[in-house]
């Protein structure tokens, strides 16, 4: 059964297992769910990326160092689907509060219960279906063609409302993330991109389960949803600066749990010595986070993630369950430090919670400066159409930005 220990160490040895079958094996294998106990093709790294644990940067470098960009550039597409969603939010952060008011709405008014309940149990009825809800409830993971096919499902055969499918991911997910499980649902629909909705048949289910389900009775069509128009993609806020020359405490959030990596950039490397920093406080912000899996998942890697900080940045790192201003202020009291800095937090929970923050830490004369990660910086503006013309700029930005080496 899949298992996944919220540790980097972990992460490194699943990412070094893998980084062998990442070219010709995982693009061929990866649309085959052989189901939780078999072998797989895929990497299985979404939890430790989705809190970085591990960075995009060096999956994709891990990666590229054992393949050329054309043997595993369909691996590298995937991991950019994810930088893709992120930067498409960031653009249009109406869009994930649309989603919440939508799905509170529907928590509250729903009358079909009795299918909503089956579907989130698993015991519909329709093979295959009710397997993925039991795996993914039992597990926290799915393959991301059995996400695919149960999103269809749940719209175009059992007709619940997306946003409660979304939902039921999101309390599940060990990997659940504001912009990956909307949009994706929201591509399910018809949403994401206008009028081009998925739609599960039993012969793909059949064939890339491996025979393991044959699903009866789904919908034979798949009518793409409709929505008032969404906003149009506003710019990306400046980048942040922190003061140079300021001594500072770092504060880490599930957002990104890879602080030894955050000013290695080569810009960053160069102001890094005149960023001295006084300690750190890792906040796993599990009361933001929507299931109890994923909690746990972050409340135990903020331990592995204290640890790691300490010893980086040779300084107190100290693991606080809450994040408000009061302990962010008596931390930075203790330290004698003005400034705060932490990485750049992307549209959801987190980032409202510290945009609250801001201005109660301003009144006291301390700051909080979100630093961006080039990787976001260069790719995420990039994201103002569809994936296809954001898929074509891949590699030169990759040559040109992000990494050193040239590229073939
Ligand atoms: C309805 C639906 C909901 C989803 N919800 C989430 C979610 O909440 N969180 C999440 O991280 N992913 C989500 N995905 C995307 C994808 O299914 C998972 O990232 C992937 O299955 C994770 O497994 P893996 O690490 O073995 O992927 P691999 O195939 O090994 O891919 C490597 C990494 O690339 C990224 N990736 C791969 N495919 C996608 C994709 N289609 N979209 C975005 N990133 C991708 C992930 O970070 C993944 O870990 C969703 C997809 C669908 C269809």
């Amino acid at each position: 059964m899949t298992n996944f220990e919220p540790s980097r160490q972990e992460a490194l040895e699943r990412l070094a297992q893998f980084v062998p079958i990442a070219g010709r094996q995982y693009a061929t294998g990866r649309n085959t769910d052989f189901g939780p106990d078999a072998p797989s093709s895929v990497s299985k790294l979404s939890p430790y990326l989705r809190y970085r644990l591990l960075t995009e940067l060096e999956v994709v470098t891990a990666v590229l160092t054992h393949h050329s960009l054309a043997a595993a550039d369909r691996y590298v597409q995937e991991i950019l689907w994810r930088t893709y969603w992120k930067g498409w939010l960031e653009m249009r952060p109406s869009v994930w509060t649309r989603f919440t008011e939508e799905r509170d709405r529907q928590l509250e008014s729903f009358s079909n219960a009795h299918t909503l309940a089956a579907a989130e149990s698993g015991t519909t009825g329709i093979d295959g279906f009710d397997d993925y809800a039991r795996e993914l409830v039992e597990t926290g993971y799915l393959h991301n063609h059995a996400r695919m096919w149960f999103a269809s499902i749940w719209i175009f055969t059992l007709h619940l409302p997306w946003v409660l499918g979304a939902d039921f991911f999101l309390r599940h997910l060990l990997d659940a993330d504001a912009a990956s499980n909307t949009l994706s649902w929201r591509w399910v629909a018809g949403l994401q991109t206008v009028g081009k909705s998925y739609l599960a048949t039993a012969g793909n289910i059949t064939r890339y389960t491996n025979g393991r389900f044959a699903p009866v009775g789904l919908a034979r069509e798949a009518l793409p949803l409709t929505e008032p128009p969404i906003e149009t993609a506003r710019s990306l806020p400046a980048p942040a600066r922190p003061v140079v020359g300021e001594r500072s405490l770092l504060l880490i959030t599930p957002e990104d749990m890879h602080p030894e990596s955050l000013f290695s950039s080569h810009e960053w490397s160069k102001l890094r010595p005149n960023l001295p920093i006084d300690a750190a406080i890792v906040a796993p912000c599990a009361n933001l986070l929507w299931g109890n899996g994923a909690r746990l998942f972050v409340e135990s890697a903020a331990t592995d993630t204290a640890l790691r900080t300490a010893a980086h940045f040779n300084c107190s790192a100290n693991v606080s369950a809450a994040l408000d201003a009061e302990i962010l202020i008596k931390a930075a009291n203790t330290a004698s430090v003005r400034q705060i800095i932490t990485a750049y937090a992307p549209v959801g929970p987190v980032a409202d919670a510290l945009a609250r923050l801001t201005p109660q830490l301003a009144e006291e004369g301390i700051s909080l400066t979100q630093i961006r990660r080039p990787w976001d910086e260069h790719f995420w503006p990039q994201a103002k159409k569809g994936f296809f013309h954001f898929k074509e700029r891949i590699p030169r930005i990759l040559s040109e930005h992000i990494i050193a080496e040239p590229l073939d």
